[in-house]
């Protein structure tokens, strides 16, 4: 952070408490040059990066776009709407949390197999055979051996 008065980088913090509301933090900060104090107040960014696809187009995050490909995936499963939903929350934090405006939709994808993977394998066969575009036997068959290695090193 820069000091406000002479533009040096070298400033530390004397001082941080939360706000009252606890949505931001308010710090007391000094300038290790010249002395100068001053204030700043974080808060945190809760806005969903934009999305980046293959052709460089940019678009908003669409939660109701994320939850569709995942329904479609769990469809006739045995999953609780509830597991979904707290995967669907964990990918929109995962995401915030990477602090960036952008992002490319390939990372969204990657999130949706994992959770897939989490919650049932059924669903993530069926999901990532589409998004990975298994062309062949063969790559369908080293996704499902994956898996197979992946629990049998569960036991
Ligand atoms: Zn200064």
């Amino acid at each position: 952070m820069k000091c406000i008065a002479c533009d040096q980088e070298q400033t530390h913090v004397i001082d941080s408490r939360v706000v009252e509301s606890g949505q931001s933090i308010r710090r007391r900060r000094e300038c290790l040059v010249c002395g100068h104090r001053f204030t700043t107040y974080e808060t945190a960014d809760v806005r969903m990066p934009r999305v980046v696809k293959s052709n460089g187009a940019r678009q908003s995050f669409n939660e109701d776009k994320l939850r569709s490909g995942m329904m479609r995936a769990l469809e006739k499963r045995p999953v609780p709407t509830k597991k979904i939903d707290e995967a669907i929350e964990g990918i929109k934090k995962n995401l915030q949390a990477s602090g960036e405006k952008e992002i490319p939709a390939r990372r969204i994808g990657e999130l949706v197999m994992q959770s897939l993977r989490r919650l049932d394998q059924v669903a993530y066969l069926r999901f990532a055979s589409v998004y990975l575009a298994f062309d062949n036997l063969e790559a369908f068959r080293a996704a499902i051996e994956g898996l197979n290695a992946e629990s049998a090193g569960r036991e």
